[in-house]
């Protein structure tokens, strides 16, 4: 699989934080073989973020987008939306989503559709609580999740994976180099069962307090193929000394 570091900017940044955008594109350009560079942005940021990354390496996405192409759904974006204003991913069934608005594993099948319908690339969350891990469950919880939030149909080339520990998440608790090799190859296994030989080709990214002290140990287990990233995607310098590590 290509490798792929995202960042996810969450509901954060203001026009100011626009900068970060500019110095991001820059630094990832020329891009590396097989790496590709990614921020996604809340969608008041997106037309204008599309428009700085334009000549350049970085990829630019949506944060979350409605089942619908349009109609009446007040505050909602729709993937055909966020693929009209420059993006060309979108995370789907992010653990806030899930939490914050009752996203369900269907919901985010749906919105994974949907992003394919519209032509951008869905980066599908899942993760276990500390409760779930804590009960022995991980593995089970999490490739279930898997299975039910993946879109009918879709080719393996069409979709990236996050595994996300929601204990891991904007807690500094990141998960051990173990846990997370055990889950990637969990989770390659029930690719593959959906895929077959080409479940290869999905990036599995890893996300959850990674930072660039941290990012190369994580970065070198084997189905690792990219990472998520939150706090440390907010500044270039930190961004970047990641996107160094892969
Ligand atoms: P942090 O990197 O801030 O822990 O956030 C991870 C995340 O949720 C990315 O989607």
């Amino acid at each position: 699989a290509r490798t792929l570091i995202a960042g996810n900017w969450k509901m954060n940044g203001l026009r100011a934080s626009l900068v970060e955008i500019t110095a991001i594109a820059g630094g990832v350009t020329p891009a590396k073989e097989n790496v590709e560079a990614l921020i996604c942005v809340p969608a008041t940021l997106l037309m204008q973020a599309a428009d700085q990354a334009r000549e350049s390496a970085l990829n630019i996405g949506g944060e979350t987008c409605h089942t619908n192409e349009k109609g009446a759904h007040t505050g909602d974006v729709s993937a055909e939306m966020l693929a009209d204003a420059g993006a060309s991913y979108v995370i789907v069934g992010h653990s806030e989503r899930r939490a914050d608005h009752d996203e369900t594993s269907e919901i985010v099948a749906s919105q994974a559709a949907a992003a394919l319908r519209a032509g951008i690339t869905p980066i599908i969350c899942v993760g276990e609580t500390a409760a779930e891990r804590d009960s022995g469950k991980a593995l089970e919880v999490v490739t279930g999740m898997l299975r039910e939030s993946l879109p009918e149909g879709a080719s393996a080339e069409s979709v990236v994976i996050a595994y996300e520990p929601v204990w891991a998440i904007g807690t500094g608790n990141v998960a051990t180099v173990e846990a997370v090799d055990e889950m990637h190859n969990a989770l390659r296994s029930c690719l593959a069962d959906v895929y077959g030989a080409a479940a290869d080709l999905i990036p599995i990214l890893y996300g959850g307090s990674m930072k660039p002290d941290n990012a190369g140990d994580l970065l070198a287990v084997k189905n690792v193929n990219g990472g998520l990233i939150g706090g440390a995607s907010l500044k270039a310098t930190d961004f970047l000394a990641i996107y160094a590590k892969a």
